[in-house]
């Protein structure tokens, strides 16, 4: 009888979840069931209940073997954002890949407070809204603002070459990168010659605000795969918040707006330097569903 020499070996699904459960739970992994299916699905491209009904489905050994990398990926603490290359924020779907600040559910706050505004300015749907978003990371919310407001004009900034390129991408995908204006740079650095003093509605950021001596004690996820300078906000966190509140006058329109998304403990000090260099006629916070003041509202 002959044998065949490429038989291709063969591996049952339930096997695979159950060895990616327990390498996850072995290394502490929180939810180590739904992280396994995660990364299986994003493989096998089955969703989660085609995965309990079909547990003798086959997989072969190289998407095994894909599966397990990945799945030993995550037992370092790579985020799973990472892994399957895609976060979800403000319903919409959005890339990052390793490099790339992962967007944070807090930061649908920074969308809410500009809808806010928008809603609440005379005249925008007849002479548009600018709005400038720095530190914009993978478009998040510079790119949210675009699909919600729709008579508005987006800046985005960021110092990384990588997170502009990853908003570039995430704009076409999600159909606005004719509305969005993308910039390689410091803060308000690429804008300077670009767009008139007085000419921008709203000003939106979530910059790095951890002080430098707490990023040792972020989880690891954060502390050792995410970039250090989306995180790194200088000795108190607030090297770029001050630079920003400080940049933001010369750009904004009277009656514009200025939102911040801020650090535990950060509203204070904010406060603090707000009532020494009165830029803003106005400073009030948001607070998150953690109690957190998170979103500086500062209004000029
Ligand atoms: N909220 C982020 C975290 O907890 C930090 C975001 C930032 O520095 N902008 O890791």
């Amino acid at each position: 009888m002959m044998s065949c020499v490429n038989a291709e070996k063969y591996y049952r699904l339930q096997d695979i979840i159950s060895e990616s459960f327990s390498l996850l739970s072995g290394s502490g992994i929180d939810n180590p069931r739904l992280e396994a299916e995660l990364i299986i699905s994003y493989y096998t491209k089955l969703n989660r209940l085609q995965m309990l009904l079909d547990g003798a489905h086959k997989i072969s050994e190289s998407k095994r073997e894909d599966i397990i990398g990945s799945v030993r990926r995550r037992c370092n603490r790579e985020p799973i954002q990472y892994l399957l290359g895609e976060v979800w924020f403000y319903g919409f779907q959005f890339k990052v890949k390793k490099g790339v600040f992962i967007p944070r559910p807090e930061s649908e706050f920074l969308v809410e407070e500009g809808i806010k505004f928008a809603s609440g300015s005379e005249g925008h749907k007849r002479e548009g809204l600018n709005i400038v978003d720095l530190c914009t990371g993978s478009g998040a919310v510079g790119i949210t603002l675009a699909k919600e407001i729709l008579y508005s004009r987006i800046y985005a900034t960021d110092i990384s070459p990588l997170s502009i390129e990853q908003t570039s991408w995430n704009a076409r995908h999600l159909g606005v990168s004719d509305r969005i204006d993308l910039f390689i740079g410091d803060l308000f650095e690429p804008l300077k010659n670009r767009l008139p003093a007085g000419s921008v509605n709203l000003i939106v950021s979530n910059p790095p605000y951890i002080a430098t001596s707490d990023i040792n004690s972020l989880p690891p996820e954060v502390r050792d795969h995410e970039p250090r300078a989306a995180l790194d906000g200088g000795r108190d966190g607030l090297d770029l918040i001050r630079r920003i509140i400080e940049g933001s006058a010369e750009f904004l329109i009277d009656n514009g707006c200025l939102l911040l998304e801020v650090g535990q403990g950060q509203a204070g000090m904010i406060k603090d330097y707000i009532g020494k260099n009165p830029v803003f006629k106005s400073l009030e916070f948001r607070y998150d569903y953690a109690g957190i003041e998170r979103i500086a509202i500062l209004h000029g």
